[in-house]
């Protein structure tokens, strides 16, 4: 089956955020303090996040990625991981990491075939690091991402936030897809929870910043992911050099994704607070065709673009990114 929106936009990816919880505090994402967690009775349990990926199979989804929080601070998430690709439709499972625990997991990772791995990194400067993350864990990360690339059949790739510090050095970040078999990929900060505080710092700005470094950046066509990442090549590198640019490029036209969040709401746009609460349907008992028939009812809510740079929007959702899973 193939599941279609209301804009002939055909839904094929979801991610799914295993917890809200995180080691670290990136400042645009989650505060210091006065963060009350989800309790684990909140949360959705593998067997139900189990259940609710077979009705998405079931629907059309055919590509998941294991996001959070951190997802790697859940119990036995890896086993998970393994499950979810055991799914009958499901083509391709991948997670998204800050890192922080990847040495430890990354051969269990490498083991049950993981699809792609996609880690975060906003800097190598280890006490710009310490400052963006609030941790002091740049080494840790550092020596997850070392420890991965141990693992030639994992695809890696790094995801970087601009954000106009002093040394984040993005030709820096950019320099791991010339030294190392990975892409590295600009992410512009959106506008939704701590995001808000943040200046925009553009796709152009990085690229003047990367081209004063490496030379023109050439455009590269050929898809390499689940989303809308544009591509470009650098003569001598090994990965090639993304950008998901949100703000200047709006890419809700090929919008291919909904979210399943920790505590089992489905949402259909990262900005707006609009879904179902698939939770709540299977706690009622509901059978798995009224539930994958309420999937298809809240696709009808997904809107056809977001409307970030617009100060006044209906139903704007008020939770940060690490309740959403990016
Ligand atoms: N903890 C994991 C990680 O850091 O990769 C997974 C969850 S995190 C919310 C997923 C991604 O969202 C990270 O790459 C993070 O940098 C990004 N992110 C968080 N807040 C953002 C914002 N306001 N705008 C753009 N990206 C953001
Ligand atoms: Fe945690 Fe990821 Fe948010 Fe950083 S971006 S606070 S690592 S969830």
């Amino acid at each position: 089956m193939t599941m279609r929106d209301t804009f002939h936009r055909t839904i094929d990816y979801l991610r799914i955020s295993v917890t809200d919880r995180c080691d670290l505090r990136c400042k645009y994402c989650m505060p210091e303090t006065g963060v009350e967690p989800l309790t684990h009775g909140d949360i959705l349990s593998y067997e139900e996040i189990l259940r609710l990926a077979k009705c998405f199979a079931r629907l059309g989804i055919r590509r998941i990625k294991i996001t959070g929080g951190e997802p790697l601070v859940r119990l036995y998430v890896i086993d998970l991981i393994g499950q979810l690709k055991k799914i009958p439709g499901i083509e391709q499972v991948t997670l998204t990491t800050n890192g922080t625990h990847l040495a430890k997991y990354i051969w269990a990772l490498d083991k049950l075939h993981i699809d792609g791995i996609n880690i975060s990194l906003d800097t190598l400067n280890p006490v710009l690091y310490k400052e963006i993350t609030g941790r002091d864990v740049f080494a840790k990360v550092f020596s997850g991402l070392q420890e991965a690339l141990k693992y030639p059949a994992i695809k890696l790739k790094i995801n970087c936030v601009p954000q106009g510090l002093s040394g984040q050095d993005m030709a820096a970040v950019a320099g791991l897809a010339k030294d190392h078999p990975v892409h590295v990929r600009f992410i512009e900060m959106m506008p939704i929870g701590l995001g808000k505080e943040f200046p925009l710092i553009r796709e152009s700005d990085v690229r003047q910043e990367l081209e004063q470094t490496y030379g023109a950046l050439q455009p590269f066509h050929e898809n390499l992911g689940n989303g809308p990442c544009r591509y470009y090549s650098i003569p001598g590198f090994q990965g090639k050099i993304g950008f998901i640019s949100a703000m200047s490029h709006k890419f809700c036209s090929n919008c291919n994704r909904v979210r399943l969040t920790a505590d089992g709401k489905l949402k259909t746009c990262l900005q707006y607070d609009r879904g179902m609460d698939l939770k709540a349907l299977l706690r009622a008992g509901r059978p798995d065709h009224e539930v994958e028939l309420a999937i298809l009812q809240a696709l009808e809510s997904k809107p056809g673009e977001h409307h970030f740079t617009e100060t006044f929007v209906v139903d704007q959702e008020k939770k940060s990114m690490f309740q959403i899973g990016g």
